[in-house]
């Protein structure tokens, strides 16, 4: 489920963060940060160029690219890796952490699952502080699942014959 995103929390991060690491503030990191976070799910660095094309804006794969290495070392968003797909990212705290792969087509589906959030507030570890966490569960989705089923039952058919 789509939630209201609050910028100014995370803009607020990252400016503590380019202080800090004496990095610079330049308007281009500002308009990553904005797009990124204007997703309410997994998002890959082709989606950005696309939305950044969409407003006339443009930089190159190796400038968002930097621009997200940026965001990973200040926590703001960290990376889902699935064999098979390009990298995908989400923004922490935000998306959803319950990532559903579909082992058939690659396709990620982000949910909200309150009773694991739940779960995971009730979880203490021996010397260790949990920052964020994700869980991946791997499947098969509906539209795969509705493909091998139409396939199956050709077969059966075809065997019937
Ligand atoms: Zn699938």
């Amino acid at each position: 489920m789509a939630e209201i995103v609050n910028k100014s929390v995370y803009m607020k991060k990252f400016d503590k963060f380019l202080k800090t690491g004496k990095y610079r503030k330049t308007p281009e990191r500002y308009k990553v940060l904005d797009i990124v976070l204007s997703f309410n799910k997994h998002f890959s660095i082709d989606d950005i160029k696309t939305k950044l094309n969409d407003e006339n804006y443009y930089l190159s794969v190796a400038t968002i690219y930097n621009t997200l290495k940026l965001f990973l070392a200040a926590e703001i968003i960290k990376t889902l890796d699935f064999e098979g797909v390009n990298t995908q990212y989400v923004v922490i705290g935000v998306t959803s952490n319950v990532h559903l792969i579909c082992t058939s087509c690659n396709k990620i589906k982000d949910v909200r699952d309150t009773n694991f959030i739940t779960f995971m507030n009730t979880r203490k570890y021996t010397a260790f502080k949990t920052g964020h966490y994700s869980l991946f569960v791997y499947g098969i989705c509906s539209t795969c699942a509705r493909k091998q089923n139409k396939t199956k039952n050709l077969k059966n058919k075809n065997k019937n014959q």
